[in-house]
This record gives C-alpha cells, sequence and structure tokens, in this order.
C-alpha cells in the first residue's frame, strides 16, 4: 500500500510528522513517499501543484495531505496560489465526494458553542458533491446586462447546473454509506427554487429505490442550516451539492467546538481518496509547535477504512485518540481549566503511546 505524503504549509508538516509516526507504529505494510505541495512546492518548483507531485498522487493508493496556504501568497496570480493545488488535485484524481464528519467527543462537549445536551454524542456525516455545481458551471463571467433590473448595467454571473450521472453516483455514496452507519440519509436542497435542486431531489429519489433498507428524507437548505443548530443529533449522513455542502459542513464543523480535532476525504469512484484536516495551515501558530494534530491523525484512520481496507487499524487509531483525550491531555485549542495543555508532538507521542499499549495488549 502506497500512500502519498503532502505536509504542504505552515503548520502542515508539523502536524503531518505526527500523523506519519503513528502509521509508523502501525503492524502494516506501508510505503509511503512525500512530495511539496502548495507555497512550499511553490517556492522549488514554481508551481504550487508541480508534475512530480501530481504522478506521485496518481501512483499511490491513497493522498495524506496537510494544509497548503499563506497571506504571502495572497498577490500571486490566482492559478499559483497555493489553494490551485487542492483543486487540481480534486481535477486530476476525479474526487467527487467530499466526506466531512462531525464528531463531537464527549470529553470536549464544552468547546462547542451549543449547549451540551444538543451535542454529546453527536456523530453526523455530511457528503458534499465535489466536482460539479455552481462553482464550475459554464458560462460564468462578467458582462453588460442585456435585462434584469437594470439593463446596460454591468454584471456578473456563475451557472448552476448539474447532470444526471453527477447526482446519481453522490446519491449512491450517500446510501451506501448510510448503510454502515445509522441507515439514514437527508438529501438538502433548494427545490422550491432552483430548477437544479427540483432535479437533484427528483434523482436522489429514483436512486434511492435501490435502497430500500435506508431512510431517505429530503430538506430545504435554509431548514438544514436550522436544524443543524437546534437539533444536529437528529441527522446521520446529509448528502448535497457542492455550494450548500461547502457551507453546511463548515457549520457542522464548528458545532464539535474544534477545529483541529476534525478530519476529511475525498473519494474517487473506486474509493481512491485524499485525506486531510479540515483546517488550514494556520500561518498564526506555524512554527510554535502547538498546533492539535489529531484531526490529521484521524484523517490517517479515515484513510485506512476508506481506501486501505484497514479497519481495524482505523478503529485502534480512533480509540487511541479517545483515550488521549479521557486521559486529559489536551493542546492549546481543545485545553480547558482542569486538563494539561500538550505541544503537537507531545500529542502525537501519546498516541502513538497509547497504540502500543494496545497492541501489547492485543498481542497478549
Ligand atoms: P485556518 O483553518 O488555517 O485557521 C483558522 C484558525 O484556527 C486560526 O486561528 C488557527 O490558528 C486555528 N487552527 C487551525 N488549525 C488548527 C490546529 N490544527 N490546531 C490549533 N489551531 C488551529 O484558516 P485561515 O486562517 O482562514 O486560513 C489560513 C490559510 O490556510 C489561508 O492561506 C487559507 O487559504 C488556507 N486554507 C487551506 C486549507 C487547506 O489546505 N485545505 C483550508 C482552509 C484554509
Amino acid at each position: 500500500m502506497k500512500i502519498a505524503i503532502l505536509p504542504g504549509d505552515g503548520i502542515g508538516t508539523e502536524i503531518m510528522a505526527e500523523a506519519v509516526k503513528v502509521l509508523n507504529v502501525l503492524d502494516l505494510k506501508l510505503e509511503t513517499e512525500q512530495a511539496l505541495v502548495g507555497g512550499a512546492a511553490y517556492e522549488a518548483h514554481g508551481h504550487p501543484l508541480p508534475e512530480s507531485t501530481l504522478n506521485l498522487a496518481k501512483s499511490a493508493d491513497a493522498v495524506l495531505f496537510g494544509a497548503v496556504g499563506d497571506w504571502k501568497y495572497d498577490k500571486l496570480e490566482r492559478q499559483l496560489r497555493p489553494e490551485q493545488a487542492i483543486l487540481g488535485l480534486r481535477k486530476h484524481l476525479g474526487l467527487f465526494a467530499n466526506f466531512r464528519p462531525a464528531i463531537c467527543y464527549e470529553q470536549l462537549t464544552h468547546a462547542s458553542s451549543l449547549k451540551p445536551e444538543l451535542v454529546a454524542g453527536l456523530d453526523i456525516l455530511i457528503i458534499r458533491e465535489l466536482t460539479g455545481d455552481i462553482y464550475f458551471g459554464q458560462p460564468r463571467g462578467r458582462r453588460v446586462a442585456i435585462d434584469g433590473h437594470f439593463p446596460g448595467a454591468e454584471e456578473a454571473f456563475d451557472t448552476m447546473r448539474y447532470s444526471k450521472p453527477e447526482i446519481e453516483r453522490i446519491a449512491h455514496v450517500a446510501f451506501q454509506a448510510a448503510r454502515r452507519r445509522n441507515k439514514k440519509v437527508t438529501s438538502v436542497d433548494k427545490a422550491n427554487v432552483l430548477e437544479t435542486f427540483q432535479f437533484w431531489k427528483d434523482v436522489v429519489t429514483e436512486v434511492h429505490a435501490q435502497y430500500p433498507d435506508v431512510a431517505l428524507d429530503h430538506m430545504y437548505v435554509d431548514n438544514a442550516a436550522m436544524q443543524l443548530v437546534k437539533a444536529p443529533k437528529a441527522f446521520d449522513v446529509v448528502v448535497t451539492g457542492n455550494m450548500f455542502g461547502d457551507i453546511l459542513s463548515d457549520e457542522a464543523a464548528m458545532l464539535t467546538g474544534s477545529i483541529g480535532m476534525l478530519p476529511s476525504a475525498s473519494l474517487d469512484k473506486n474509493n481512491k481518496g485524499l485525506y486531510e484536516p479540515s483546517h488550514g495551515s494556520a500561518p498564526d501558530i506555524a512554527g510554535k509547535g502547538i498546533a492539535n494534530p489529531l484531526a490529521t491523525i484521524l484523517s490517517a484512520a479515515m484513510m485506512l477504512r476508506f481506501s486501505l481496507n484497514q479497519p481495524e487499524a482505523a478503529a485502534r487509531i480512533e480509540s487511541a485518540v479517545r483515550s488521549v483525550l479521557s486521559a486529559g491531555l489536551r493542546t492549546g485549542d481543545i485545553w480547558s481549566e482542569g486538563t494539561r495543555k500538550v505541544g503537537t508532538r507531545e500529542m502525537g507521542d501519546a498516541v502513538v503511546a497509547a497504540l502500543v499499549t494496545t497492541t501489547t495488549i492485543t498481542k497478549g
């Protein structure tokens, strides 16, 4: 099993070092190869996604990605900015299904801005379609309006569109994911206003006929945004388009209180994927050794489960993370009175130690 390791920029290199440490103590035959991406790749090769990095990502069974970006690159022309590397990888690897779990660990319920009883035990999965919708629809641009409220005025426009196969494949992904969980899918749309999302709703309903064991309901996106803060535990799997998913997955992330804890996966049609923490490169804390590495470590667990078919190893990592939290270790972002503040490396070492202990127990 070959894994492409792309640490990226800012805290990317620090958190990735801890995830690699965790992967290395597992009793698995993993081959890892590292490459530059984002601003680091731009500095070395003049492009955020050099050919060599893309080829490595293509040849690997999975990609573990840190984070990219820094404010110092904001003045570069768009296609040279670090964030373009993510878009390029999504496009070239055909990653159309984005998995964003929002899990609220019992030990961290206080970190949420919602009442503990609303989020304790929260475990929902937002599945966002990643390669279509208004973000990629053509035509788009600026022009002089020929109609509308102000004919003759300058205007900008984008195109929202989804084809039937695009909706079918993400619907299948959602129903199959729900089968491994609590067997409930909520499809989020804006069918009352948008033609594209009336079509979305019709196609999801059609695909549902193949999954009679999974419950399906439909919800308008404005209501979904409200229900996520009112009764988030009522959801199991949420499936939606690119733009609504972009917004709702960040809202769901915040229910848990800490972005430093949340992994994510972007999968292709064969379950090959790119795994990364939900947060960015955090330039404000880069190099200080205080970033939370758990989102990246949990991304590695997702990678073992979804792309490398190692569910037991994934579960072991997740349980090691839980035990470290139960022992009271916290990085600054999740620290609270009465717990012990640790740095990035110490947190990674604690997860490794918890894994080694469980290995020793398992092996008798
Ligand atoms: P960010 O997620 O990097 O940081 C937001 C806040 O959360 C900061 O205060 C940061 O210190 C904190 N934070 C983030 N991750 C943390 C962790 N693991 N441990 C502790 N604290 C953590 O978002 P931003 O500041 O808006 O963006 C910074 C850069 O990251 C920008 O260049 C942006 O474009 C880029 N970015 C990249 C990705 C990605 O690589 N997938 C995603 C989002 C943003």
